[in-house]
């Protein structure tokens, strides 16, 4: 029978873990804020950010919420970013994504400091894991890498092979297995015959952004299979990129959506925000 990878409960163990630590370096009077930037009202956006402001209470981290008009110019916002970088009573600094179409994503990332990146998108932090340095880890890709140790799966030796290569997902997740010591294939839409790639996986991780597209087909018996898609369907309810009806029964183990790798990446920037006060601790 299949193991489900429960990332509800192991995110909700990560958070608890975070929140002990935060009592200890409090009553060593050491407190941790978080900033968080949305610019206009995005529903989406709007949700991410309240979870991310109740994680936050939750853990112990102070949060301050910058909510900006839609006709936020980008000199306005890089404004705020350099403001933020250079407040010694921020140690975090998140702009949620996706920003309005008029101001550039990338500038903006590349504002804020490096050493207050806790989505670890600058391209410092990105440097930083590929080279094997110390620094903040991309939160999606990092919590993969917790729900396997935490689900007692090995990943050193492994073949490894990841579906999308985007720089949220795909590309730092190669790096993190890398690390691990796994056997890594990043695939895209230019791969020639996906299956033949797919079915060589011990440990196959989906994040394409296709709903249900990975088939039992896709998938060699007894792989381990981590579905990082995220869709609604027609009835409300919420999918993945992989049939999981399909696919399950083939597996030693496998990510539900929702519940499993989704509620990860919030748990895993609770965690970039408390490093930010361990490194201050070196
Ligand atoms: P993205 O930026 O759209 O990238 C999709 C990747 O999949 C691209 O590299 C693309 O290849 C590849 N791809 C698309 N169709 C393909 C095909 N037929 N065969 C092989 N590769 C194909 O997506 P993303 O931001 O990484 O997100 C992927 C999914 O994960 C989305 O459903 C998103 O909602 C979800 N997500 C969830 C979380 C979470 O916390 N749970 C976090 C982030 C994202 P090319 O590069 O060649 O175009």
């Amino acid at each position: 029978m299949s193991q489900l990878i429960d990332g509800k409960r192991i995110s909700q163990q990560i958070k608890d873990e975070l929140k002990e630590e935060m009592k200890k370096l409090d009553a060593l009077g050491k407190s941790v804020c978080l900033a968080v930037i949305q610019v206009g009202d995005d529903p989406a956006s709007t949700v991410y950010v309240r979870n991310k402001k109740k994680a936050c209470a939750y853990v112990g981290i102070r949060s301050r919420a910058y909510e900006l008009p839609e006709e936020t110019t980008e000199e306005e916002l890089i404004r705020l970013v350099k403001e933020l970088n250079a407040d010694a009573g921020v140690n975090g600094i998140l702009v949620q994504l996706p920003l309005p179409s008029h101001i550039d994503e990338d500038r903006i990332i590349r504002t804020i400091s490096p050493d207050k990146d806790v989505d670890g998108f600058h391209p410092v932090s990105v440097g930083r894991l590929w080279i094997g340095e110390k620094g903040f880890l991309s939160c999606t890709p990092a919590g993969i890498i917790q729900l396997l140790k935490r689900s007692g799966i090995g990943i050193a030796g492994k073949e490894c092979v990841i579906v999308g290569r985007s720089n949220i997902v795909g590309k730092p997740m190669a790096a993190l297995l890398l690390r691990e010591n796994g056997t890594v294939t990043v695939t895209h839409s230019r791969t020639v015959d996906l299956k033949e790639v797919t079915k060589r996986a011990d440990i196959l991780i989906v994040a394409m952004g296709r709903k249900k597209f990975i088939t039992s087909e896709y998938v060699k018996e007894g792989a381990v299979v981590i579905d990082v898609g995220m869709h609604r369907e027609d009835d409300g309810h919420l999918c993945g990129d992989v049939d999981f009806a399909d696919v399950e029964p083939h597996t030693a183990a496998i990510t539900p959506v929702p519940g499993g790798v989704g509620p990860m990446t919030i748990a895993m920037l609770m965690d970039n925000c408390v490093e930010t006060v361990r490194t201050q601790e070196e």
